[in-house]
């Protein structure tokens, strides 16, 4: 991967910034997606976030080679704190980090947010967090994608400022209201894994010597919901 050519999993968040946009890139290392937007034309200007060091020189040092130091500033700066008033930015994309990462850095940078963003999020895991937060933060969530690379399956979620409070249901945070109503085969294969994974955990219980029945009992009906809500044909 590089700016040029990114992964289907980034690009993916690349097709949710609208053309013109101003972008803060949160957690960029290298500023591939910004310099990829900034190469196409799609953003008219952009920041690059980083908190650590050697990444942060990735960024700057790829926004050099590409000459793009007109267009995208990398600053070295914890989440959110990344984006000053002036820069204008009307869409964040925070991708490639756990769900609860993720989370934590739009709670600790809610005074950067004025709710006029898109929010263009890729956890790698802990999904439900982000759309919980999202649904307590004012935001409905637009559209969602699923996809499998590299043998990962990744979820990508994009939310704006609700006009009114939107509420989902437990599934709904747990497999996404949009890919609920899909179910896509990508879908169907994340959660027959996890069935998988539960059923290990389940028999690896039942074989101590005083199995914990109420938490097999509770694997037991995780594994049943996914059957039900996911899997089962409707
Ligand atoms: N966003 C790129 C992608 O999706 O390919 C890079 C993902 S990389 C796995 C995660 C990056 O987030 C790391 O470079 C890490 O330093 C950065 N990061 C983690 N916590 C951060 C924070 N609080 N603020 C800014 N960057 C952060």
């Amino acid at each position: 991967m590089n700016g040029t050519h990114l992964s289907n999993r980034l690009q993916t968040v690349a097709d949710f910034v609208r053309p013109g946009a101003r972008l803060a890139d949160i957690g960029s290392d290298h500023a591939y997606l910004p310099v990829h937007l900034a190469k196409q034309g799609v953003i008219s200007a952009a920041i690059a976030g980083e908190v650590v060091k050697g990444p942060y020189h990735n960024a700057l040092t790829e926004i050099e080679n590409e000459q793009l130091a007109t267009v995208i500033t990398a600053r070295l700066a914890d989440g959110l704190a990344a984006i000053r008033p002036d820069d204008n930015v009307d869409t964040i994309t925070i991708a490639g980090m756990g769900g609860t990462l993720i989370t934590n850095i739009l709670e600790s940078g809610k005074a950067h947010l004025t709710h006029r963003e898109r929010l263009i999020l890729q956890p790698n895991v802990g999904e439900d967090n982000v759309r919980r937060w999202l649904q307590d933060n004012g935001y409905q969530i637009v559209a969602e994608r699923i996809l499998a690379e590299d043998g990962h399956i990744y979820e990508i979620i994009v939310a704006d400022s609700a006009d009114t409070p939107v509420t989902y249901t437990a599934a709904e945070l747990k497999f996404g209201p949009f890919l609920l109503r899909e179910k896509s085969p990508v879908l169907q294969q994340k959660w027959r894994q996890e069935q998988a994974r539960l059923d290990q955990v389940i028999a690896t219980m039942q074989q101590a010597k005083n199995a914990p029945q109420q938490k097999i009992a509770a694997f037991k009906r995780e594994r049943e919901q996914i059957q039900e809500v996911v899997l089962d044909e409707s």
